[in-house]
């Protein structure tokens, strides 16, 4: 799932996990888990975080390689907010092979900027004051706009318009990746 701060991607990832019986791998979600253990990984991703920039490459990938090594993952899984980087893609990538799969799709939720700013300002999380919202948002511009073009070149990319319903969202994802609705 690829989509700026605030496009509504971890959401879907929610819902689509189980409609589609595949763990939704959350990189977000574990790091902030880890900050909230105040664990090793925690405390040296703690300030990145907050300050709203990108925890960097070689952490994000010893994060990922031991999350996708557990057996869950064996029928599927879904990503959300990995990779974001040019080089995170790269990444993952090179340890698809010997995980026995490839990426089926990558699935773009597309929403205006201001909607972004005004949803993300709504969530109520640690990393939502707006000063931390904008440099989310210029990250994302900078670092991870660049995977669309990536994965387009691919033929892997499904765009969806990300500014609707839920459940109208949903629906779109299911029937961009063939899985019916
Ligand atoms: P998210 O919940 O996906 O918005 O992620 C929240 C924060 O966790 C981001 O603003 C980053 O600081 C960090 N983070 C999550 N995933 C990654 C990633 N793949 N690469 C670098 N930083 C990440």
């Amino acid at each position: 799932m690829l989509g700026a701060p605030g496009s509504g991607k971890g959401t879907q990832a929610g819902i689509l996990s189980r409609r589609l019986a595949v763990p939704a791998i959350s990189t977000g979600e574990m790091l902030r888990e880890a900050v909230a253990a105040e664990s090793e990984l925690g405390r040296r991703v703690d300030s990145v975080m907050a300050a709203g920039r990108l925890v960097d490459d070689d952490l994000m990938a010893e994060v990922v390689r031991e999350r996708l090594a557990r057996r869950d993952t064996d029928h599927g899984f879904l990503l959300d907010g990995y990779p974001r980087t040019l080089p995170q893609a790269a990444t993952l990538e090179a340890m698809l092979p010997t995980l026995g799969g490839d990426l089926d799709a990558v699935v773009l939720l597309e929403v205006p900027q201001e909607i972004l700013v005004r949803r993300a300002l709504g969530r109520g999380r640690a990393d939502d004051e707006e000063g931390v919202v904008r440099e989310r948002l210029r990250q994302y511009l900078e670092k991870t706009e660049p995977l669309v073009g990536h994965y387009e070149d691919a033929g892997l990319l499904r765009r969806i318009d990300g500014n609707r319903t839920l459940d109208e969202v949903t629906a779109q994802v299911l029937l961009a990746l063939g899985a019916g609705v």
